[in-house]
């Protein structure tokens, strides 16, 4: 995304002998993003400051779409990536369904006017409750992960006197290469069932009476970089597929999970082209003619975010120069979390000496570091700087610790601004605790 990248940073070049001392990762050499002037962002609204690129979004959603073209195929947004309101409007304006893992994300979902129809319901810890208030809001799939769900799901059915519609997630024992931790298509993970047990499944489909199981869905896991995959996982599936058709089991749709890698670190990732990705699909499935799902969280969001921050001090260490930054561990907690790279830049011209920084919070733990000696050209208290690729597993992913209230969130699109989350005030930030308690004697 290369190019797209340059699209969206517009503005005059810097020096020309400040370009050729410092490799573009260190230094955004214009402060505006999809047409918004970042320095008055932050003037406007304070820091730490999430900004989203809706031009960024709606981009990727149309080249999904487009790469997509023929096929009968509903791209439902993992919303746990970032779940703001405004975002979710946003991809449910492109047509866009849902992709659930609460009830909570539910009632996101539905309150930016996603249809039932078009969320699919996973994870491994769908409460009945859940299950039931998914049920009669018309969701139109549950990816089940284990037989006792299964079980949960077809009482909850019967209860309400309604079918629900529902897949296997198959755990396909392939090794996405990505972080442990985001790693979900191992054996040993607790994601999905093996082929054997699905097999089983159906084997009984008959007897859940309100269960019509009759989709499979796979999701390896995220921030994936290659395509192979991506392709071992589906050429698994499609052969199960296979089976079970000629089995006389009728299989209506395959959800091919998320799970599509994006930048982090301009310099070394090369995520592969969306495209591509999809070819993957369309070579894999060729033989399929029911319904693609396609569940992307990262891919649509992340690039299209970033982290303004300022800085606060700078302390120089024993052995170590410290760059404190008001942005913080829980507010984006990837680096603390997984080790995670972000790029860090300079918003508006920067001079001086490239200096290497560990780059840190205020917050009270070591792992409050999102950089270890990067090399930044010499920062002082004050500086704006944006940290990239925020867009997914950031806000959606802060918290309070330390009663740090949650950062505001402003939406920009082609040189308008419109803020879409204020910065939580104190009082928000502890209004749900009781401070006179009831003490109820047994
Ligand atoms: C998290 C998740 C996704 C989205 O993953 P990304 O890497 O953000 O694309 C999709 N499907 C399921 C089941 C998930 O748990």
């Amino acid at each position: 995304m290369a190019g797209e990248d340059a699209a969206r940073f517009g503005g005059p070049p810097c020096s020309p002998e400040i370009a050729a001392k410092m490799p573009d990762s260190r230094l955004m050499t214009a402060p505006t993003f999809d047409g918004v002037d970042l320095i008055e962002l932050a003037q406007r609204f304070g820091t730490p400051l999430q900004v989203y690129s809706a031009g960024d979004i709606r981009r990727r959603v149309q080249s999904l779409t487009r790469a997509l073209h023929g096929l009968d195929a509903l791209i439902c947004y993992a919303v746990k990536a970032n779940s703001s309101h405004a975002l979710l409007k946003l991809v449910a304006a492109l047509g866009a369904g849902a992709d659930i893992v609460s009830g909570g994300e539910l009632e996101r979902s539905l309150r930016a006017g996603i249809p039932g129809e078009r969320i699919v319901f996973s994870g491994v810890g769908k409460t009945a409750e859940e299950i039931r208030t998914a049920l009669r809001a018309g969701v139109g799939r549950f990816n089940v992960e284990s037989a006792d769900e299964l079980e949960c799901l077809s009482g909850v059915a019967r209860e309400l006197g309604t079918v629900a519609c529902a897949a296997v997630r198959i755990n396909p024992d392939v090794d996405a290469n990505t972080h442990a931790k985001i790693s979900t298509g191992r054996a040993e993970n607790k994601f999905g069932v093996s082929i054997d047990e699905a097999r089983s499944w159906f084997a009984q489909a008959r007897d859940f009476t309100h269960v019509a199981l009759n989709g499979l869905h796979v999701h390896i896991g995220s921030q994936i970089l290659s395509l192979e995959p991506f392709r071992q996982a589906l050429q698994v599936v499609d052969g199960f597929r296979r089976e079970l058709e000629s089995s006389g089991h009728a299989i209506s749709s395959i959800d091919v999970g998320g799970g599509l890698g994006v930048s982090y670190r301009a310099a070394q990732d090369s995520p592969p082209d969306v495209a591509d990705y999809v070819a993957v699909i369309r070579e894999a499935l060729r033989d399929f003619h029911g319904r693609i799902v396609l569940e992307p969280g990262r891919w649509l969001v992340a690039e299209a975010g970033i982290l303004l921050t300022r800085v606060i001090r700078i302390k120089q260490g024993s052995e170590r120069r410290f760059l404190i930054i008001d942005a913080a561990m829980n507010d984006l907690p990837r680096p603390s979390l997984y080790g995670a790279w972000h790029d860090i830049v300079h918003v508006g011209q920067a001079s001086g000496p490239v200096l290497a920084y560990d780059i840190v919070g205020p917050v009270c733990e070591t792992g409050d570091t999102f950089a270890q000696a990067r090399e930044l050209a010499e920062c002082k208290g004050g500086d704006l700087l944006a940290i990239k690729t925020t867009g997914a597993y950031s806000a959606s992913m802060a918290s309070n610790y330390n009663s740090r209230p949650l950062l505001a969130e402003v939406m920009v699109d082609g040189g308008r601004h419109a803020l879409i989350r204020q910065r939580q005030s104190l009082d928000a930030m502890i209004a749900d605790e009781v401070t006179t308690l009831q003490w109820i004697s047994a």
